[in-house]
């Protein structure tokens, strides 16, 4: 019997657990080390802030899911591994594997400019979206000029635009759309960049949506500092800003940053193959975010970075999963396959409406990419986070 460590278990993490256990059975003991209890739908915490979803709606334990498929669930925080004695270091004592998945998700980077933690607001954690919505709640009865967008160095920039169109359409239904100037501010260096080098017509169309909804934008900027009534900006710009919600850049985590022989890159990332196996050790796995993925694209005046979506997380947990049980079966021939060379599927709400993109590859070159925009209602995107939570709580890891 071989025993599998996964560490953190979100999109990634229970996707290759739940998928090692059901190719392996007997064979394989596979273990969950999560801080949360808890599993996450992390896209819909954009809803949050807007009282569309409460937290309740978009999260349920993970544990009694793990457990029922066979796979046992450790609720500790992972702070170290040590590769030549196949250990992982916890804050409930010491895990030893035969393979070791790593599945950890970002760290969320607030120190990127001054006052960005202090006085920006942040949307992708429970705590942060919670905080959001009473911020909002404030803005209401003094509401002002409104600063969204994405740091230098941010990758996660679908969250912000999506955030962006959210909150222009809750203005207007709190019938104060009126006494605010929206600016949108991104180091991407066009509209609709996305970290992805853009889709054919996404810069038409999001430039049409900002003059639709008169959002005032600013491309290739990053943030010098944000104070509690200004954003300024690299370009020297200063916005008077009643509300500010960015997105920061993400890294690895600190347990990746702690074991120094994993070879981290500057970033906090793992660099592992197209198999997503560690170089140097080969019983050591990497899924989801935690992976290094190389710029897709020339950097512009601002550096910014890459998206890594829940498609690509999902994707390589399975990835794992199937090298783990080949690797344990003696095969040699391992499955392979580049985050940009995974199909980009995602939907970006844009508040009862949404643009649905869909590629053959994340990453240039593409056979096909298309956006197709959906103006008479968000469906797609409610209809994802439906399918992913029944698909997530039923614990079938199988399916897309
Ligand atoms: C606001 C927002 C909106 C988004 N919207 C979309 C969208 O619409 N579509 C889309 O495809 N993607 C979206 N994404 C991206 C998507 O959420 C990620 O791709 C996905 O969550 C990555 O999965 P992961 O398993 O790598 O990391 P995560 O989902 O972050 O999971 C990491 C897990 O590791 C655990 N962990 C971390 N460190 C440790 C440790 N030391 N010890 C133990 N456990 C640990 C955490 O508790 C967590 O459970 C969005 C992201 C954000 C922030």
């Amino acid at each position: 019997m071989k025993t599998t460590v996964v560490i953190g278990g979100n999109f990634a993490g229970m996707t290759a657990a739940l998928e090692i256990k059901r190719k392996g059975k007997k064979d394989h003991r596979v273990m969950v080390i999560d801080k949360s209890p808890l599993f996450l739908f992390i896209p819909s915490l954009i809803w949050v802030p807007f009282g569309r979803r409460e937290i309740r709606d978009i999260s349920f334990r993970k544990d009694s899911i793990l457990r029922k498929k066979g796979v046992e669930f450790i609720q500790a925080e992972a702070l170290k591994v040590d590769p030549q004695l196949q250990t992982v270091m916890t804050t409930k004592g010491d895990f030893t594997y035969d393979h070791l998945v790593i599945a950890t998700g970002p760290k969320v980077k607030y120190d990127v400019a001054p006052g960005v933690g202090e006085y920006a607001h942040y949307i992708g954690t429970p705590n942060g979206a919670m905080k959001t919505r009473k911020a909002l709640e404030e803005f209401k009865k003094n509401p002002g000029p409104v600063v969204i967008g994405a740091t230098q160095n941010a990758g996660c920039m679908g969250a912000a635009y999506e955030f962006l169109f959210n909150i222009e359409k809750w203005l207007r239904e709190q019938k104060i759309r009126k006494k605010v100037d929206l600016y949108w501010v991104t180091p991407e260096t066009f509209l609709g960049h996305f970290g992805i080098d853009g889709m054919t017509g996404g810069e038409t169309m999001l430039k049409t949506f900002m003059k639709i909804f008169h959002i005032h934008y600013r491309t290739e900027v990053g943030i010098k500092e944000v104070s509690k009534d200004s954003v300024t900006l690299t370009s020297g710009e200063t916005i008077n800003s009643s509300f500010t919600m960015l997105m920061p850049p993400f890294i690895g985590v600190d347990f990746v940053q702690n074991s120094p022989e994993l070879e981290p890159t500057q970033t906090g990332y793992l660099p592992v193959g197209e198999d997503y196996r560690h170089p140097k050790f080969s019983n050591i796995w990497a899924a989801g975010i935690a992976v290094d993925v190389k710029l897709p694209f020339k950097p512009g005046k601002v550096p910014f970075s890459g998206p890594k979506t829940g498609y690509p997380s999902d994707e390589t947990g399975k990835i794992v999963a199937e090298n783990i049980i080949r690797v344990t079966q003696g095969k040699t021939k391992l499955k392979k396959k580049a985050w940009g060379k995974i199909p980009g599927i995602c939907v970006m709400d844009a508040g009862k409406k949404e643009v649905i993109i869909i590629s053959d590859h994340l990453f240039k070159p593409r056979n096909f990419a298309i956006m197709i925009p959906n103006v008479l209602y968000d469906f797609s995107k409610v209809l994802f986070e439906k399918y992913f939570l029944w698909k997530t709580r039923n614990g079938y890891s199988q399916l897309p």
